[in-house]
């Protein structure tokens, strides 16, 4: 077998894994475009791990209708369950690269590291940008061109050899759909002028008064649809 159809066999093996499981979204990255740390962890797994998969599942559209002045309880289950299974499909994706004699790191879906400046060990938002995902939205989201930001994501990074895609050549184009929606009036013009402080201490406000324990929302989530 010649190097490039080893190459697709690995993607093929991926492409049918995540397929099985349900997955909705997906793509692979090369690491050597992730120009951020890996927060709290050994810098050189980026050397030793090149290959980044992205996968994301959608939220419900039902739940999502019910959103309308913020978060409750309903959106913080649908939220969790979402991120547990996205968590269990890393690790079991992580478990059939390994059975394959490769290494992989299953990230987590949700798990803060820096609570000062909101990170985590890795951003699945620019693992998503590598991969061919999305784009990075008005919203600060990763926004899909068919899914908008109704996706939640999770990474696996692995040694197991795999053709790249591409970063896609999108963004918001004429849309302001989730500029008006934010109640911290947080959402700009220009991606670059998002106001992450007024963001969080709205999420802190929701987290505080509605009794949730965890900085959600959920308005500009659901404003931005995409083609649904
Ligand atoms: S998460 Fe909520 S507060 Fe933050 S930008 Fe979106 S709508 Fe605004
Ligand atoms: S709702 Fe429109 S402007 Fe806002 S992030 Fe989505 S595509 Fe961009």
């Amino acid at each position: 077998m010649n190097k490039r159809s080893a190459l697709e066999n690995n993607n093929h093996f991926i492409t049918e894994w995540l397929i099985s499981q349900d997955v909705d979204v997906f793509g692979t990255g090369d690491m050597s475009g992730y120009n951020r740390e890996l927060l709290g962890l050994d810098e050189s797994a980026k050397e030793r791990l090149p290959f980044a998969i992205s996968f994301g599942l959608v939220l419900s559209k039902g739940i999502l209708d019910t959103i309308i002045d913020g978060p409750h309880l309903l959106y913080l289950h649908h939220y969790r369950q979402l991120n547990y299974r996205l968590d269990m499909i890393g690790y079991f994706l992580s478990r059939g690269i390994e059975k394959k004699g490769y290494k992989a790191l299953p990230f987590a879906a949700s798990q803060i590291i820096d609570w000062q400046n909101q990170k985590a060990h890795i951003s699945h938002k620019h693992i998503g940008i590598i991969s061919g995902v999305g784009w990075i939205g008005r919203n600060n989201l990763l926004v899909h061109p068919v899914f908008g930001s109704h996706v939640r994501y999770n990474t696996v990074l692995t040694d197991m050899p795999l053709i790249a895609d591409r970063a896609l050549d999108g963004d918001c184009g004429e849309c302001t759909a989730c500029i008006d929606t934010c109640p911290a009036g947080a959402i700009k013009d220009a991606p670059s002028e998002f106001d992450h402080q007024g963001c969080y201490n709205m999420l802190t406000h929701f987290k505080n008064k509605r009794n949730l324990g965890h900085h959600i929302c959920g308005i500009c989530i659901k404003a931005c649809k995409g083609k649904r």
